[in-house]
């Protein structure tokens, strides 16, 4: 390990910082303090939304720097993942975005009696238009010869921006003869939720009366807008619990926060949604120091060593965007999450380790070491951090400062989006059932979907409902015999029962691909042979039988964060969960349910309202 350190070697080897005598000073190094962003995160983010949303397009907001992200490698990521437009809030950042090449269609919508409109006409930027700056627009428009494209915006309900239901017969009256003059065209009319991260706000329906309302009276008015766009992140996540969800998604949804991959939602995390965390804020432990009971800690004393112990300084404060309010966030250092204590500085935090002798030479000295105050993964959350600063998620990464390096990586972990084959979905549903019941209501309404020759593959681990599931299909399916876990056996078949929901359907054949290592095992089992004329599930079938059929459903079920099976002291259990399906430990844990359609029979739309 002497020598010369690869940029390889500094970001992939974990036991780097157990030496820190010898890899410092390092002829490579990295940025002392960074905000790592995942673009394989924001990628899966923009298709779990776009999926979401469908046929709905996506516009990813990447205002405010892309929430402290970095705007220019956060859009071009998710344009890459599908996004059909971005969305800023002022023109300076739209022409930001388009001085780096970026060419996708641009909304920006908050100005002032500044802004350059000629620049945003001029660069192709589509203007939201919410009441006085409708004068100035068009005036620009004029001089430069053009048209410039306009949202106009309604204020349904919020009370900041856009034209009051009061002033808006006047607005489109104005807007349409403007249209007819040549100097603006209107494109879209937007309006924005005031509660949406709360579904059943009677607020929400509100504002989506009144907005249909002003959609109503632009046309009568004589304007055709092609996007009419409401939801944001939570709204588009709400659509899929309403009775209509079409008017909540309406042409497009313009999604931030879950492109980023944090929850709205107070009592849902990014996992529940299936959502992965793109920013990662670490650095490394600076200072480890010895200190005797009573020690204080940073300005003002409010915290004193109740015991001698170890105390670590980590090198980022409110300078860098951690919250000075903040008390008790996490930092986690090799591995172990510990709680900051003490005032936060604007340089700086303090770790208290939590025993003497961790600054000896002897055990591990924790200089140098790694240092993650958020996360994705096993890393502490920003959920952890906004509920410490009694704060919103949002707030926590949108102010890490300039002064904290953006670092870019792609750990293609989005790879599991596309399919075996590399094939990408048509469709994502995500589903939250709270109970085995649900997860078997789920499986019946899909089992109405299906028709021989379908294939569905489904993946969870041990004791987490794919027995449950199948179940569920096969009382949909209206099948004979009681559907058990397939772990002992290969294959069953479940012949149709002429007394059941559905008399002459398919059968269904359930199948265990755990302990088939390839395709080429599976064809041994002869799928082939009873394919077109059932429905076949098989469990663990990723990457093994993508190549029976051009099409399928591929079901995921995951245990909600904490759930605690796969932690390996519970295997047993858990099989026996799986085995007596709906009745084991565990079985009324919340599950996130993830279906995709892949292929020709499953192009179109999800089938998502039959699955509420
Ligand atoms: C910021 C913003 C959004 C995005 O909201 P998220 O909750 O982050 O998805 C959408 N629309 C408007 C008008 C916004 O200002």
């Amino acid at each position: 390990m002497e020598g010369v350190n690869t940029d390889l070697e500094t970001a992939t080897d974990p036991d780097r910082h157990r030496h820190p005598a010898r890899t410092l000073p390092r002829t490579t190094r990295r940025p002392e303090r960074s905000a790592v962003v995942d673009l394989a995160a924001i990628r899966h983010n923009t298709r779990l939304l776009k999926g979401l949303a469908a046929p709905a397009e996506l516009m990813a907001v990447v205002k405010a720097d892309a929430y402290g992200h970095g705007a220019v490698a956060v859009a071009r990521a998710a344009l890459e993942a599908g996004a059909d437009a971005l969305g800023v809030a002022h023109v300076s950042e739209a022409i930001e975005l388009r001085r780096h090449g970026i060419q996708a269609p641009l909304l920006a919508w908050l100005h002032t009696v500044d802004t350059d409109f000629g620049a945003a006409i001029g660069n192709d930027i589509a203007l939201g238009v919410s009441g006085g700056e409708f004068e100035a627009i068009a005036e620009a428009a004029r001089a430069l010869g053009r048209t410039a494209r306009v949202h106009l915006k309604v204020d349904t309900g919020l009370g900041r921006n856009g034209f009051t239901m009061q002033r808006w017969p006047a607005a489109v009256r104005a807007a349409a003869s403007a249209q007819e003059a040549g100097t603006i065209a209107v494109v879209g009319i937007m309006t924005h939720l005031g509660a949406a991260d709360e579904p059943q706000a009677p607020e929400n329906e509100e504002q989506l009366a009144v907005f249909q309302r002003a959609v109503e009276l632009a046309q009568e008015a004589g304007l055709s807008p092609s996007v009419c766009h409401v939801a944001n992140t939570p709204g588009t996540f709400d659509a899929a619990d309403m009775a209509e969800p079409r008017r909540m998604l309406r042409d497009m949804v313009r999604v931030g926060i879950g492109i980023y991959g944090i929850s709205p939602f107070a009592d849902r995390s990014a996992a529940d949604l299936g959502l992965i965390p793109a920013m990662t804020l670490r650095t490394t432990v600076t200072n480890v120091k010895e200190v005797p009971a009573g020690q204080g800690v940073s300005y003002g004393f409010r915290y004193r060593t109740p015991e001698a112990t170890t105390l670590a300084l980590i090198p980022v404060g409110y300078a860098d965007g951690v919250p000075r309010i903040a008390t008790g966030g996490p930092v986690r250092i090799d591995g172990v999450s510990y709680a900051e204590v003490g005032r936060i500085a604007m340089d700086q935090i303090v770790v208290d380790l939590g025993r003497p002798g961790l600054a000896g030479e002897e055990g591990r000295n924790l200089l140098g070491a790694e240092a993650v105050l958020f996360g994705a993964d096993e890393n502490p959350s920003v959920r952890e951090w906004s509920e410490a600063a009694q704060t919103i998620d949002y707030e926590i990464v949108t102010r890490i400062s300039p002064r904290v390096t953006r670092e870019y990586i792609d750990t293609g972990r989005d790879a599991a989006d596309a399919s075996g084959d590399g094939v990408e979905a048509n469709w994502t549903i995500v589903l939250h059932p709270a109970s085995a019941e649900e997860t078997q209501r789920i499986a019946r309404r899909l089992a109405a979907h299906l028709r021989p020759g379908d294939l569905m593959t489904l993946t969870g681990e041990l004791g987490a409902g794919k027995t449950t599931f199948t179940q569920g299909l096969g009382a949909g399916l209206g099948v004979r015999e009681g559907i058990i876990s397939p772990t002992f056996v290969l294959v069953r078949q479940h012949p149709n029962d002429p007394e059941g929901p559905r008399p002459g359907g398919p059968m269904l054949v359930h199948v265990d691909a755990y302990r088939l290592a390839t395709a080429a095992e599976i064809d041994d089992i002869d799928l082939e042979e009873t394919l077109p004329a059932s429905v076949t599930v098989v469990e663990w079938g990723t990457g093994k039988v993508e190549h029976l059929t051009d099409s399928r459903l591929e079901i995921t079920i995951d245990r909600a964060t904490g759930a605690g099976a796969s932690d390996g002291g519970s295997a047993l259990s858990a099989v026996l969960a799986d085995l007596e399906a709906g009745s084991g430990d565990g079985a009324d844990e919340p599950r996130t349910l993830t279906i995709r359609g892949i292929g020709p029979r499953w192009a179109g739309d999800a089938p998502r309202e039959l699955l509420q």
